[in-house]
């Protein structure tokens, strides 16, 4: 129960800062997939030893819209402010914008 008042705390946030979006690229096609994070359904919350290091992961598979259906394999980490901390990804390459 603690958890979950905690988690709710955290997500109240307003209505346009619950997902965000990033590019990705096949590897295969080239085509440009993006992707919606949504804080609040994407995001699963990992703790620490110590409570207060809550991080967050995500884990998420793109396939592009064109016929070649590889799957890009997107793994995301931020730590207890959402800053992106770490990010890796299979079968393509992300997008700097
Ligand atoms: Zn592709």
């Amino acid at each position: 129960m603690k958890l979950i008042n905690k988690l709710a705390h955290l997500f109240s946030g307003s209505p346009q800062d619950s997902s965000f979006l990033i590019d990705v690229q096949c590897g295969r096609c080239g085509e440009v997939i993006q992707a919606r994070i949504d804080w609040n359904n994407d995001l699963s919350a990992e703790y620490g030893e110590d409570e207060r290091e809550m991080t967050y992961y995500c884990r998420k598979v793109l396939i592009g819209k064109r016929d070649c259906y590889l799957p890009v394999e997107i793994e995301l980490r931020f730590d207890a402010r959402r800053n992106l901390t770490g990010k890796q990804i299979k079968g393509g390459k992300f997008v700097e914008v």
